[in-house]
């Protein structure tokens, strides 16, 4: 399947234009952000909790303390809503009625599992770890039975999504292209600046490569 179906829970009516299905547009979003944020409702209460994930096929990992709420709902069965966002520029229209942005964001609806078996909680911790700055898992240590056990990580089957994005200029009304007014788009990408290594680091340790290349931007 290349596209997620249309239904009623992720088509997008407000500028349909926008919408997009496909998968290989919504999992480039949803690998090129570092943080989610995921919705679920508890007794009508709703939540929305900021969390890391990744993306291994079409599941999506998240992880946390045993005790946390959001991954015990989970693991009940219960449905959730993740969000992601890229934000890629401030749109200053000549109005404040189409002032805007431009990004790209994802509606990711589903149910998850708890991941119980050790290979394969490992193999998710390491997609995690990996989605953080790929290689990371190779360089750090891993986790004690002690810590493994302490962590809950759930597997999100991804049924049901949709991406939205916005590009390109203000649009403003006709009328108001004649006023004295500057209007464009600010650009704006999160980016990676320069090392602060640990205080405690041990001496002649060097940064890695793929971080050294994160900062030169290669
Ligand atoms: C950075 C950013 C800033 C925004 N600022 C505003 C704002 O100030 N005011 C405003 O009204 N809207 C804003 N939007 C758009 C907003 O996300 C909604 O798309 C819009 O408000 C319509 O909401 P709705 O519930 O009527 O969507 P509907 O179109 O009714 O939603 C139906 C389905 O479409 C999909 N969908 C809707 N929105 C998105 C989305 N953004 N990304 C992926 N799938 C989506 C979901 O699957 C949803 O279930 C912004 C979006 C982004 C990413």
């Amino acid at each position: 399947m290349t596209h997620f179906p249309k239904t009623e829970l992720n088509s997008v009516h407000r500028l349909p234009q926008r919408g997009q299905y496909d998968k290989e547009t919504i999992y480039r979003i949803v690998d090129e952000a570092k943080i989610c944020h995921v919705g679920f409702a508890v007794d009508g209460q709703p939540f929305v909790i900021p969390t890391i994930h990744a993306r291994d096929g079409d599941m999506l990992y998240l992880h946390g303390a045993k005790a946390s709420r959001l991954l015990k709902h989970i693991a009940e069965g219960h449905p959730v809503c993740v969000t992601i966002t890229l934000l890629d520029g401030l749109v200053l229209a000549r109005s404040v009625f189409h002032s805007s942005m431009n990004y790209r964001s994802v509606v990711l609806f589903g149910c998850g599992t708890v991941v119980e078996e050790d290979a394969a909680k490992l193999h998710a911790l390491e997609v995690l770890t990996n989605q953080l700055v790929a290689g990371r898992w190779e360089d750090a240590r891993k986790p004690t039975p002690k810590e493994l056990n302490a962590t809950t990580v759930v597997a999100l089957s991804l049924e049901s999504a949709s991406a939205k994005i916005r590009v390109g200029p203000p649009s403003d009304d006709e009328e108001d292209y004649a006023l004295p007014i500057w209007a464009g788009v600010l650009p704006l990408r999160q980016q990676a600046l320069e090392l602060a290594p640990d205080p405690r680091l041990n001496a002649g340790i060097p940064a890695p490569e793929y971080l050294s290349d994160l900062v030169s931007g290669d």
